[in-house]
């Protein structure tokens, strides 16, 4: 009964814990985790994982994971519009019940806390809950949750402590606003909110919450958010969002926010050349970036250097500038998406400890496919063409583009029509592939398998002698002219 179950759970706190072990993981979020599991489960290497706030780090408490069931409850809400077009009598009388959906989906976060626990527990890795510190290059201070400080001697040592939201610029008021960590603590369904970045993070927020019928102002600071991403992409997209209603305030600048007896937000702001405001706003979200999580960490007193902008320097095998640590993920600032923590980390445990010809195994970062969870969904993988235009010179590629509209929204009203757009560079006579761009409906799901396609160097002939599959919009890009 709960008298077992109480003692249990005592007795597993206060399990000592380890003052000796072969791999110290810092961090127990998408890199640190596999980082671990491979070095425990696979090669047998006596392996801790120390996590100062929930087990699965920033991915499945605080990002991908809940953005991702909150973007499908965006869909939905699209779906129930779009559905009339069909034929369907559907009207969506109640509001959607934010609350609801937010407990269900905080559970199911809280269920795979356990499920990452647990997978510790099978590979046999020491899951540590407290805040880690290098003290040397071997050893590490542990705080405890009560308090307590261990020492932890390790032979190696991963740094796999990610990022955190960056602090937004200081403006009067700014401290009223919040971050992504505190958008997923929004409990009720807010009627209005301002986003502040460009970013992946700030454009997939602005277009759930304007599908989910929140009026959203997005405050970016140039004329196109996604900078880093093809023209084609900044285009198609800035233009869709301002189609579908969210707010975009270009070239603007925050320049106060006031908070009023009711806690809403007025927002003052700056939108080329006029002062302007927006008041009644429920939550504004900063969303201008992340920052490495290295203060306190220590690393002085390890040698371990960083760079200007903070993060982690590594080199090509993921080692540190001090021998036996070694750093993957976020911290390190190269691509900072989950699967290449994780993939970085495997790579890492395999060369660290699997067998003689893993020795020189590393992550491969050209070519990562990543998609942003955008309205519509963004795909894009290799160079973007200004970037490939400067690798190769213009004369030397072949640029492909196909814009049309899905077949889904054939039975729609024009208002309910969202684009698509791709693009397709080739270099060489050979036409190899170098980059693909695309942005519509199912933009997530295409990107994958041309992602394969595309780290087996496939050319342009390639695309073309795949036969199409129809009807879908992915067989526009083995058809391109
Ligand atoms: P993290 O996952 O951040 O883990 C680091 C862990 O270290 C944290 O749990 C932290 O508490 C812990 N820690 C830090 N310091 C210490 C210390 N001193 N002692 C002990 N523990 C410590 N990526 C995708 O691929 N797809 C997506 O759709 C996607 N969506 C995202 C949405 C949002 C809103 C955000 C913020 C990020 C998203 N990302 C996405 C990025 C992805 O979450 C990160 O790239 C990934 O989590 C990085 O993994 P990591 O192991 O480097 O760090
Ligand atoms: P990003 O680095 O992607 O974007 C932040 C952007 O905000 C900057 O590029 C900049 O764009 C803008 N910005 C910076 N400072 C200011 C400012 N003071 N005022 C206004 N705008 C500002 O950061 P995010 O926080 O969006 O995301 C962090 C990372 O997490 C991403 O790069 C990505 O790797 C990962 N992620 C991945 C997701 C996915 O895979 N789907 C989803 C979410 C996050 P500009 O210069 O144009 O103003």
């Amino acid at each position: 009964g709960s008298l077992s179950r109480h003692f249990s759970v005592t007795a597993l706190n206060m399990a000592p814990i380890s003052k000796e072990t072969d791999f110290l993981v810092i961090g127990g979020g998408s890199g640190g985790i596999a980082t671990a599991r491979a070095a425990a489960g696979k090669y047998g290497i006596k392996s801790m994982v120390v996590e100062g706030k929930r087990l699965g780090g920033t991915c499945v408490n605080v990002g991908c994971v809940p953005k991702k069931v909150t973007f499908y409850a965006a869909l939905i809400a699209e779906t129930i519009h779009q559905a009339k077009d069909y034929g369907f009598s559907v009207e969506q009388t109640a509001p959607f019940d934010w609350p609801t959906f937010k407990q269900k989906r905080d559970a199911y976060v809280a269920r795979l806390n356990g499920i990452y626990e647990r997978n510790l527990a099978n590979d046999k890795v020491e899951y540590v809950h407290g805040w880690a510190k290098l003290l040397s290059p071997n050893s590490v201070e542990v705080t405890l949750d009560d308090g307590t400080k261990s020492v932890v001697n390790a032979k190696k040592i991963l740094i796999a402590v990610g990022g955190n939201p960056t602090i937004p610029p200081h403006i009067p008021g700014s401290e009223y606003g919040t971050n992504s960590d505190g958008f997923f603590d929004i409990d009720t369904l807010p009627k209005k909110v301002a986003l502040v970045g460009a970013g992946y993070i700030a454009v997939e927020f602005a277009g759930m919450l304007n599908a989910l019928g929140v009026e959203t102002h997005l405050f970016i600071r140039h004329d196109t958010f996604l900078r880093s991403f093809d023209p084609m992409i900044q285009q198609v997209s800035v233009k869709e969002y301002e189609r579908i209603g969210v707010k975009v305030h270009k070239k603007s600048q925050l320049t106060s926010v006031e908070k009023d007896a009711a806690g809403k937000l007025a927002i003052n702001f700056k939108e080329g050349e006029g002062e302007q405001s927006i008041s009644d706003v429920d939550h504004l979200i900063w969303a201008v970036g992340r920052t490495p999580a290295v203060e306190g960490l220590g690393l002085d007193k390890a040698g371990v250097k960083t760079n200007e902008k903070g993060y982690i320097e590594v080199d090509e095998y993921q080692n540190t500038s001090t021998e036996n640590i070694y750093a993957v993920g976020d911290v390190c600032g190269q691509v900072e998406l989950t699967p290449v923590a994780i993939a970085a980390g495997r790579k890492l445990a395999a060369r660290l400890f699997g067998p003689e010809e893993f020795r020189t195994l590393k992550l491969n970062y050209d070519n990562v496919p990543s998609v942003v969870f955008a309205h519509p969904e963004i795909g894009s993988i290799g160079l973007t063409e200004p970037e490939a235009v400067a690798k190769y010179g213009a004369e030397n590629l072949k640029i492909y583009k196909s814009s049309f509209t899905a077949m889904y929204y054939a039975m729609m009203k024009p208002e309910d029509k969202a684009p698509t757009a791709y693009k397709l560079i080739c270099a060489g006579p050979e036409e190899k592939v170098v980059g693909l761009h695309i942005i519509g409906l199912g933009s997530g799901e295409i990107l994958q398998g041309f992602g394969v396609a595309i780290n087996m160097g496939a050319t342009k002939a390639d695309f073309d002698n795949c036969v199409a599959i129809h009807p879908t919009s992915a067989e526009e890009l083995v058809t391109l002219k």
